[in-house]
Parts: structure tokens; C-alpha cells; sequence
């Protein structure tokens, strides 16, 4: 058998950390696998799917934009890729193409290694209401978050989220901050502001439940500003790059046969990378 080969798909892509990520794990396993970047821009991603096994692939990541297609592409999808409308890893088997999304497990299991009291569930504050935070939302329902509020820049979009999540999502704008802070266990920076040392959100942290979690999706820079201000306030925090590293783990098994440790080898290596 020939060794396995897997990829990462996204328009851009170069910015992506995939590539070493799997690439640590194929040399510590030594398994004779590549998994390579793959630029694809959006007119040309159904043909992509539709052919990467002629062009010797096993399976392989998906990132912005084509999570939507990579979705609606597969002829089997889980639970939580159907619940999210959108997959960021794919496999074939027995000819047909399988999604999955492990952003939710990415998710769950960096909080779980860092701050294990979120399980606790209660109340939280989920903050934006792209991509990304659907996977938020049906992780905090999967661990039994009894409330949740939903609150976007744009409140139309966090509306639209919780008509599709259920009762248990509250939506709103930026002026619930203050009360919703002040009654979350956990609180979720899902937006994208922040990122690469911007400004970022402007959040009344002395609000907030000192005993609370706060975490954000953003990992460059690694304490963004949100965190920054949870962390003075005394919070705990967690960053997002575990995340990222987690929701690798589940991929890898499937095209490489073994599943792998996230641990602070790895995490030091895509911490240098990110610095660099
Ligand atoms: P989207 O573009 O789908 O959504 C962006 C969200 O950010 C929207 O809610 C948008 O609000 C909000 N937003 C953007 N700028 C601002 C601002 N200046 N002030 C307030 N709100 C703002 O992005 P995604 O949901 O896909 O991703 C969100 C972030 O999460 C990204 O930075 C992404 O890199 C990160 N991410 C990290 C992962 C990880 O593994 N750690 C995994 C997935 C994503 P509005 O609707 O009003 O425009």
C-alpha cells in the first residue's frame, strides 16, 4: 500500500499551521505520510472534492471559505457536521465521500484540558455569531449549558443562530453586555476582532463572575486583549490555540491510523511559528 496522503484545503492557505501540526505527528509516529498544503480557490472547489481520490488522497482538512461546500459535497455526514452545515475534515471510504466537523471536539477538549470546571456548565456568554460560533454553541449544549447568550455586533445574524440552536440560545447586540457578563460561568470571544493585536472588544470585564472561564477563539496573538482584560479581573483563562490543535487530532487518526497526543511538545512548536 502506498502511504497515505492527506491534505488541507482553504483559499488562502498559506497562513495555515495544519501542515506542521500533522507533520510533527507523521515524524513522531514515523509513518510515511505527507499531508500538504492545497490552494483552491472557490471556483474550483467542487472539482477538487470531487476528484482528490483520483489525485491519490485519503482525506484531508477544510478551512475558510469551502466549510460550507466541503458539507454539502459528502454523501455521508455525523451528527454535529449536519447540525453545523459545514465540515473541516473529510475521508473516503468505500468510494464515497465522509465529513465530519471537529471544531466542536476541538472546542470541548482545549477547555477540558485547561479549565476543566467549565463542565460545570450554568450559564455563558457567547460572543459573535459567524462560522465559528455555531461550533461554540453546540458544544455549550452538548455540556449542558442550560443558558446561553448569543450577543453580535450585527444582532440579525445572533437571531438567526438561535432560531436554528433552540430555546436555550438567547440572542441580542453589544448593549446586553454588562447583564449577560454579569450572569455567565463561561464567556466565549467567537468574533474575530482582536486578532493580530487590533484593538479589539471593549468588554466591562469588572462585571463579570470572578469564578468564571473566559475564552477566546483568536490564538495571534496568543493573550489577546479580551483575554488580557478576563485575566486582570482574575478570571481563568484559556487561549485558542488549543483549540486548533485539538480539532487536528480526530483527522489524523482516520487517514493515519494512530491517534495522537496533544501535548506541550506541539504546542511549543506552533507557538515559535506563530512568533516568527
Ligand atoms: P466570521 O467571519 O464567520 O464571523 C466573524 C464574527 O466576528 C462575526 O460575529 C462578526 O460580527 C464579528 N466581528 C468581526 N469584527 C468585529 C469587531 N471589530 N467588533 C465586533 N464584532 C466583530 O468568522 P468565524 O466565525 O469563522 O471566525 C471567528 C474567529 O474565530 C476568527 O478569528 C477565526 O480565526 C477564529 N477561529 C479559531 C479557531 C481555532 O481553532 N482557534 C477555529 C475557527 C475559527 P458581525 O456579524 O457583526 O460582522
Amino acid at each position: 500500500m502506498s502511504a497515505p496522503k492527506a491534505f488541507v484545503v482553504g483559499w488562502p492557505i498559506a497562513h495555515s499551521r495544519s501542515p506542521l501540526i500533522h507533520g510533527f505527528w507523521l515524524k513522531r509516529h514515523g509513518i510515511e505520510g505527507t499531508y500538504v498544503a492545497e490552494a483552491v480557490p472557490p471556483d474550483a472547489i467542487d472539482a477538487f472534492l470531487r476528484c482528490f481520490g483520483e489525485r491519490g488522497y485519503v482525506g484531508g482538512n477544510v478551512t475558510l471559505p469551502h466549510k460550507e461546500a466541503a458539507f454539502r459535497s459528502a454523501a455521508e455526514s455525523t451528527e454535529v457536521a449536519r447540525k453545523l452545515e459545514a465540515a473541516n475534515t473529510l475521508w473516503l471510504e468505500d468510494g464515497r465521500l465522509h465529513a465530519d466537523n471537529t471544531d466542536v471536539h476541538g472546542f470541548a477538549a482545549n477547555l477540558d484540558e485547561r479549565a476543566s470546571k467549565w463542565r460545570k456548565g450554568g450559564s455563558a456568554l457567547v460572543i459573535g455569531a459567524g462560522g465559528a460560533s455555531r461550533a461554540v454553541l453546540w458544544a455549550l449544549i452538548d455540556a449542558g449549558f442550560g443558558k446561553i447568550a448569543l450577543l453580535n455586533r450585527t444582532p440579525a445574524r445572533a437571531e438567526e443562530l438561535a432560531r436554528h440552536f433552540g430555546r436555550s440560545v438567547e440572542a441580542g447586540g453589544f448593549e446586553r453586555l454588562t447583564e449577560a457578563l454579569g450572569e455567565a460561568d463561561l464567556v466565549v470571544n467567537a468574533t474575530s476582532a482582536g486578532l493580530l493585536d487590533e484593538a479589539g472588544l471593549v468588554i466591562p470585564w469588572n462585571a463579570a463572575k470572578t469564578s468564571a472561564v473566559a475564552t477566546d477563539l483568536v490564538y495571534v496573538p496568543l493573550v489577546t486583549p479580551f483575554l488580557e482584560g478576563a485575566r486582570e479581573e482574575g478570571l481563568t483563562i484559556v487561549d485558542g490555540l488549543g483549540m486548533l490543535l485539538h480539532q487536528a487530532v480526530p483527522g489524523f487518526e482516520r487517514w493515519f491510523g494512530i491517534r495522537p497526543i496533544v501535548d506541550d511538545e506541539l504546542r511549543a512548536l506552533v507557538v515559535a511559528d506563530l512568533a516568527r
